[in-house]
């Protein structure tokens, strides 16, 4: 049986570890990745970042590579031929990571519900941390939520 033993954090480690609390919750680099949506709500994801909108002003920066990526955007059902890479992209993601599901068909499969090529909402392959309805979700709604997630973080 694999046993762990728990010490008591030193006051270096209780620093360290709320330095890191501050620079990911400061600083969150973002992964976007479509699993089956109209295109729709990755529209919005992008409108999200250009000047106009802003979600740089959070710290939030766009990352092409999943192993430099803190928070997974994903948007539209998970279709049978997505659900691997997606699976893959979480997995090659550093801990601690957190996945935003974007739009009425992440969320539940929406239009998509039921089709012969959908695995479900993204809820059924990931473990998901923040829930942004609508079809497609406003600018407004994805940051709402992006900083929604952020504030969760903040060590108690
Ligand atoms: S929620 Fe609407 S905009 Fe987004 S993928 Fe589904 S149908 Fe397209």
């Amino acid at each position: 049986m694999d046993m762990q033993v728990k010490t008591p954090s030193s006051p270096m480690q209780k620093v360290m570890d709320g330095l890191r609390a501050w620079a990911r919750i400061n600083s969150p680099w973002v992964i976007h990745y479509n699993s089956g949506s109209c295109n729709g709500c990755d529209i919005e994801i992008l409108a999200t970042l250009t000047p106009r909108y802003d979600l740089e002003r959070f710290g939030v920066k766009l990352e092409g590579s999943p192993r430099h990526a803190d928070v997974l955007l994903t948007t539209g059902p998970v279709t049978l031929q997505s659900r691997d890479r997606l699976l893959r992209i979480y997995e090659q993601m550093p801990d601690p990571k957190f996945v935003v599901a974007i739009g009425s068909c992440g969320l539940s499969g929406g239009v998509f519900h039921d089709c012969y090529g959908i695995v479900g909402s993204i809820d059924e392959v990931l473990p998901v941390s923040a829930y942004i309805p609508g079809c497609p979700p406003r600018p407004e709604a994805i940051i709402q939520g992006v900083v929604a997630l952020l504030q969760s973080l903040k060590p108690k």
